[in-house]
């Protein structure tokens, strides 16, 4: 069994053919499918896909990028979601600082503020990090016993293995299968296995083969073949150590 650790199949992209891009999916044996929440108008038609799907798991947060459309109240309303509709994780949530109008200070409240509540319900937490790797590290060691993913991971080595240590996971999309992603390919072909987790992202970061089109969970073939290919094994083995790890993780 194969699972998209990352794929936001509730976007509007997805509206007018959201069940034919599940089953081919499911197909394909992709199975499962992570769906994160970006912001508090997006949970309920989350929840409503999640319950109308099989194989589909929510997440709840507040995304940087959706910044503006945020309130302090939405994380006294996270937490009522939360307690009472039992997401598998919280997120996504985190940093970016490759956007250069998102407020940084006003990002990091709200990031460790979900940290605080992903902590506070024993959930682990989907983290969206651009150009923040360390600021990531820094809230995340602030806080022992915090579990979680980096998703679609771009920082380096060294704070790849930080992360692991502090009870990471790292997951690797569309990227990975562009021959010209020279860093972010060598950087995943030194890392254990037992720590990837892989994901489409979609509708976004569509893998090489199918640029300029609209991602789906179905290319996520694409990036267990590129994986397999830099640690030189078959897509099966990458498939089989991938679905563990996700599954430990959000515990499915
Ligand atoms: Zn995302």
């Amino acid at each position: 069994m194969i699972i998209d650790s990352h794929c936001h199949i509730d976007f509007k992209d997805f509206d007018h053919d959201r069940t034919q891009v599940i089953n081919r999916a499911a197909s394909a044996n992709i199975k499962k499918i992570i769906v994160p929440g970006v912001m508090k108008n997006t949970w309920k038609n989350i929840k409503s896909c999640c319950d109308e799907f099989s194989g589909l798991y929510p997440c709840y947060g507040l995304h940087p990028y959706f910044i503006s459309n945020h309130l302090p109240l939405h994380l006294k309303n996270l937490k009522t979601w939360i307690d009472k509709n039992k997401p598998v994780a919280v997120g996504e949530c985190g940093l970016d600082f490759f956007i250069k109008n998102l407020d940084i200070n006003l990002q990091s409240f709200y990031f460790e503020q979900q940290l605080d509540i992903a902590l506070e319900f024993n959930l682990p937490v989907v983290t969206h990090a651009r150009k923040s790797t360390e600021a990531v590290i820094k809230a995340i060691k602030k806080r022992p016993g915090l579990r979680g993913m980096i998703h679609s991971y771009s920082g380096s080595y060294e704070q790849a293995l930080q992360l692991i240590k502090l009870g990471f996971y790292l997951s690797f999309g569309g990227p990975v299968t562009y021959e010209k992603s020279t860093r972010l390919r060598k950087l995943v072909q030194k890392l254990p296995l037992e720590y990837i987790l892989v994901e489409t992202d979609a509708p976004d970061q569509p893998v090489a083969n199918a640029n300029n089109k609209r991602n789906e969970p179905l290319f996520i073939l694409d990036v267990i073949h590129s994986i397999a290919d830099l640690h030189n094994t078959n897509n099966e083995h990458i498939e089989k150590i991938t679905s563990k790890n996700t599954s430990e993780l959000f515990n499915l």
